[in-house]
């Protein structure tokens, strides 16, 4: 995908974030990985939902900026250590989506085996201790979660999911949400029922299959 491409990609899921309540005002980031070197990124202080593609800038692999007009996301750490540590990784997407963000702040990660397709296509989604925004204790936080999930919540915070691609990154996002929802009305309900070990493990094998088939079909192309 060319630059422009990507730019073009990046605006339409800020859209959606917009549009779908996922992010509010200012909120929420979004990247994707160009090359080996460099990295597209939303600015600070705006909309996600109005952006044109002259708004969004070019990064070094450590954050620098390295083109574009505006100022870079103070969140520019978080996005750099996923980079760093998943080579698999090429988009990744933060965002504030209010039922995923409220077990979040009620200190609840959204680890319970209750819907078996949630735990085929994402997995658990653990919550990272609570850390200041745009400081380096966020990624530090965030580190012992990354090698071995595509998706985090963040205490007090949100959420950041990514993927080999920036569709992938955003569906995981989408996903985060619509199972916090669920999660919601199990509690409220509050005769829950989740699954069973042996029946989870099965679906961890199934999901190991499925990713490296993807990984085998990505290198082949
Ligand atoms: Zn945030």
């Amino acid at each position: 995908m060319s630059d422009h491409e990507s730019r073009l990609e990046i605006l339409r899921f800020g859209r959606m974030l917009h549009d779908r309540g996922l992010i509010a005002a200012t909120d929420g980031n979004i990247s994707v990985r160009l090359n080996e070197v460099s990295a597209l990124i939303t600015p600070t202080c705006m909309s996600k939902g109005m952006m044109c593609t002259e708004d969004l800038l070019v990064v070094d692999m450590h954050g620098r900026k390295v083109s574009g007009f505006r100022d870079v996301t103070s969140e520019i750490g978080m996005h750099m250590t996923i980079y760093r540590m998943r080579p698999d990784i090429n988009a990744i997407v933060h965002a504030h989506p209010p039922t995923a963000t409220g077990f979040a702040a009620c200190g609840l990660a959204l680890d319970q085996a209750l819907i078996s397709e949630v735990l085929l296509s994402l997995g658990e989604v653990p919550l990272a201790h609570y850390a200041t925004p745009g400081t380096s204790e966020l990624s530090a936080a965030l580190e012992p979660y990354i090698p071995g999930h595509d998706a985090v919540l963040m205490a007090n915070h949100g959420v950041v999911t990514y993927g080999c691609d920036l569709m992938q990154a955003y569906m995981n996002m989408e996903t985060v949400e619509h199972f916090a929802k669920i999660a919601l009305v199990v509690k409220q309900l509050g005769c829950e029922r989740p699954l069973a070990a042996e029946q989870v493990s099965k679906l961890h094998e199934m999901r190991q299959r499925m990713q490296s088939h993807r990984s085998e079909l990505r290198t082949r192309a």
